[in-house]
């Protein structure tokens, strides 16, 4: 997805929860991965069909949040945490997840946004696949003239350009990608706060929520 929106989606749900420079620190951490030495790895953002790799890496920075926390170097705890939930955000973007629900669903006219079930477990889905991503057809489509004129006649649809989500521009179906990526970064805070209290206790939990003074 875009910064934008990522950024859209942590703002929504962890405003209430942590303060302004936490929640920067999470943004940052989450918007890095995009960047160029982030693009080298297909699983910080679901590419390439790369699930096993995804939940994997999420499963890391999980547990990077927790010895972080047990460390109390909370800066390092709220920066895996912003890094894992790139990764989960992606995952509505980038995969045929949507598109293979609303379809199941009834289609755009009955199918909401907000309906669309969460995708708990990736790896058991038979019919999943995400784009491929590629540096050098991305490099391409961007030469001027010269891209936009290749895209025309070399557009595969397993591409990562054609199956994202990434913004609005894509169709109908980004609104849909932006509910259920927001409902999974909720669902993702609730299951490391019990994960943090479970393992670390409560005061952990309240002192990664709130910075001691
Ligand atoms: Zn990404």
């Amino acid at each position: 997805m875009e910064a934008k929106y990522h950024r859209q989606m942590l703002n929504k749900v962890l405003s209430t929860h942590f303060n302004q420079a936490d929640l920067n620190t999470i943004t940052r951490a989450n918007l890095r991965q995009d960047w160029p030495r982030g693009q080298l790895h297909p699983e910080y953002h679901c590419d390439n069909s790369t699930f096993a790799a995804s939940e994997t890496y999420i499963h890391q920075q999980r547990q990077l949040t927790l010895q972080a926390l047990a460390a109390q170097n909370r800066a390092a705890a709220l920066a895996a945490f912003g890094r894992l939930l790139h990764t989960r955000q992606d995952f509505y973007a980038h995969s045929n997840w949507i598109p293979l629900q609303v379809a199941q669903h009834g289609g755009l006219t009955i199918c909401a946004p907000e309906s669309v079930a969460l995708c708990l477990n990736p790896l058991v889905e038979t019919n999943l696949i995400s784009g491929n991503a590629s540096i050098p057809r991305w490099l391409l489509y961007r030469i001027p003239l010269l891209g936009s004129f290749v895209k025309r006649f070399y557009f595969p649809p397993d591409s990562h350009e054609a199956m994202n989500l990434d913004n609005p521009k894509q169709g109908p179906l980004f609104a849909y990608a932006m509910a259920a990526a927001t409902r999974h970064t909720q669902l993702e805070f609730e299951q490391l706060l019990a994960e943090v209290e479970e393992n670390l206790g409560k005061t952990s939990v309240a002192s990664f929520l709130s910075p001691s003074q």
